[in-house]
Order: structure tokens, then sequence, then C-alpha cells
């Protein structure tokens, strides 16, 4: 019998990328490309460094630092931000960091349409899609915009090589749980195919060689572009299960974003591929293994990654909230999840 023809919707997201090592020095010519001429750069404290390098690298175009970008995008950070952004007058930004960072630029694109340029230095993948959050009264609310995708993205392998091996284990993890997400969801295309199966590949080789030695560039450059591959697969389609789960979880217990999404990730996979025969071939594929939900497992094993979610403060009294809250709301994903499937998931996990 035929196979069925296909058939799928592919948006491209307009969104310039620069890559390679050293190019955080392009970062003054990638500003002045897009004719912004008052730039505020954001960061966390601890990266305060790597702003102040940014500052000194735009010269007169930096009219400041805000170094108070914190997980999860609390609303009282944004106000101050939002604050020195009208005092300053700025007319874009520069988000040098994580997630977190990054995610402060997307609030302030979301409220001020200012032009954001990221430089991302861990493999969330945050930087490559239109995805912002902000958080109130513990509270994470989400949603989709176009405005608050970062308009140019300078990847510079070498401002990962401080990243420590534990948060570039979990890291790398969270990027391919994008990957493996975007294969299966409904919005795929086989452009996010050939993403997402070359995502995890690049990841999968890289992520051990750079636990063990954290300055081999080339291990570190090719987990980044794995991570900028998985990361435009999340931008481009609907998650499942998985982030669904690391979300509530994360939201409501405080959890840590990268560890979560590690210890779930082969329980969400066991479950899903066993209905999922195209992502499981792609994922068998790109980790060179026939159990590739198994292969994650042994994967996060090698690079130290932490596997169960106990470990990270969870207590099984949490779990039944956390099942109540992900089958509140319908979800796309390739397997219908029940309660005790559920349950029994969150037990591997525990
Ligand atoms: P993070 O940005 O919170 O960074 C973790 C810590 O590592 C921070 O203290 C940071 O300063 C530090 N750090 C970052 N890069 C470093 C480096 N190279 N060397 C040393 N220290 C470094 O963590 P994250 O995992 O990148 O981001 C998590 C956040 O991003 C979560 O809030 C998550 O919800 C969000 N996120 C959003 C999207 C999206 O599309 N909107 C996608 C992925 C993640």
């Amino acid at each position: 019998m035929a196979e069925p023809v296909r058939s799928f919707v592919y948006e491209a997201l307009p969104m310039r990328v620069v890559f390679g090592r050293g190019r955080l020095a392009a970062v003054a010519d990638e500003v002045a490309r897009l004719g912004l001429r008052r730039v505020l750069v954001l960061s966390t404290p601890g990266q305060r460094a790597l702003a102040e390098k940014v500052e000194e690298l735009l010269g007169d175009t930096a009219v400041g630092i805000f170094d108070q970008a914190r997980m999860h995008v609390p609303v009282e950070t944004v106000a101050g931000a939002l604050r020195v952004v009208a005092e300053l007058e700025a007319d874009g930004c520069v988000s040098i960091g994580g997630g977190s960072t990054i995610g402060l630029g997307k609030a302030l694109a979301l409220r001020r349409a200012l032009p954001v340029v990221a430089v991302p230095t861990t493999y969330a993948g945050s930087e490559m899609t239109p995805i912002w959050g902000l958080t109130e009264n513990s509270r994470k609310q989400t949603g989709r915009d176009p405005a608050v995708l970062p308009r140019t993205v300078v990847y510079d392998p070498d401002l990962t090589t401080s990243l420590p091996p534990a948060v570039s284990a979990t890291s790398g993890l969270n990027a391919m749980a994008h990957a493996m997400e975007a294969l299966y969801a409904p919005d795929g295309s086989p452009v996010v195919a050939a993403m997402a199966e070359q995502g995890v590949r690049a990841l999968a080789l890289a992520l051990p060689v750079l636990v063990k030695d954290p300055a081999d560039a080339s291990a570190r450059a090719n987990a980044l572009e794995g991570a900028w591959l998985c990361g435009a697969c999340l931008g481009a389609t609907t998650m499942g299960l998985h982030h669904k789960l690391c979300h509530v979880l994360g939201g409501m217990l405080d959890l840590p974003h990268a560890d979560t999404h590690s210890v779930v990730l082969p329980h969400v996979a066991a479950f899903n591929l066993a209905q999922a025969p195209g992502a499981r071939s792609a994922l068998a594929r790109a980790l060179g293994d026939e159990d590739p939900a198994g292969a994650i497992g042994s994967l996060a094993d090698q690079v130290g990654a932490p596997r169960r979610l106990s470990d990270l403060g969870v207590r099984e009294s949490d779990l039944a909230a956390v099942v109540d809250e992900v089958l509140a709301n319908p979800y796309a994903n390739p397997r219908p999840v029940d309660r005790p499937a559920l349950v029994r998931l969150l037990e591997g996990a525990m």
C-alpha cells in the first residue's frame, strides 16, 4: 500500500544567526546593523563581568547595564528593568546569558517593543523562540508573540567554556527535550525533523566530551550548534507531555529548570516513543541506538545528570497535585495520557 502523502505547514522565523569562536567581537556590528544607538546590556548578577565586556565592545552605543536577571522572569524584575530603559532612553538591548537573561530581554520586547540581540551562554534555546514567560505571585504565565523573537543571535562557543560540567549536561538534555517533542509535534515538518535529528546527534556526541574537558573547543562548538537546532525546533512547534510536566513540576515545586528536564526526559521518552514510530526512528539514528529512550537515560548517567525527582527534593506527597494540574488542560501528545499512566511515570521518575 502506498504511504499517505504528508501535509504540513512550515513558517520560517525571521532571525539572523552569527556563529563561531570569538564572534562576540561582532556584537557592535550586529547592533549597528539593526540601527540601534542606545543599548542596554542585560545579565544576571553572576555574569556582570561578561556584560561589562559587551559594554566595552559597544563603546558609545551602550548606555548601561541591568544585571538583575532572575530565573523565570519575575514581574518585579521586569518593572525594574523598564524603569532603567526609560531613564536611559534605551532603544534596544543585548541579552547575554542563559534562558533567564534572554527571557528578561523578551519581556522588554513584549512591553516596549525593544529589539533584542541575544548572546546565549547555555544550551536552553530560548533565543530561538517567540515564547515569553513572566512570573507573578509564584505563577508563571507563558505565551507566543513574534515581537519577542530576538532579531539577531550571536553564538560564541568560547562563552560556554565557563559553564560548569553539571550545568552543561542538564542544559544539553533540556535542549534535546525540545527536539524530541518537535519530532512528534502536530505541527512538525521535514525542516523541523532534520533540525531535531541533527541537534540531538550533535549534543549526544558533544556532552560526554565536554563534561570531561569543559575547555574542549570543538565539543563546545558542536554542543552549541546542537542547542541552536534544538531551540529552533522549540520555536517552530507545539510541545507535548514532557514540557507540560516539567512546567508544572518547576512551577508548583520551584525546581531547577534544566535539572527537572534531565530527570523527566528518559521517562517521557519511554512512554511517548512507544507510540511515535517516526520520532523513535529519527532518535534511534541520531543516538545510534535502537532503544532511544534507554540511550537518553544512559547518556544522562554518563554525563552525571540528576536522575531522580526525589534528589531534587520532590516528595511522594507532592505528586497528586502535579498529576491533577497536568491533566487539568489538554495538550498535544502522541499518546493519550491518563491518571494511572501519569502516576506510573512520575513514580518511575522518583
Ligand atoms: P539560567 O539562564 O537561569 O542560568 C543559570 C545560571 O547559570 C545563572 O546564574 C547564569 O548566570 C549562569 N550561567 C549562564 N551561562 C553561564 C556560563 N557560560 N558560565 C557560567 N555561568 C553561566 O539557566 P537556563 O537553563 O539557560 O535558562 C532557564 C530559564 O530559561 C527558565 O526560566 C526557562 O523557563 C527559560 N527558557 C525559556 C525558553 C523559551 O523559549 N521561552 C526556552 C528554554 C528555557
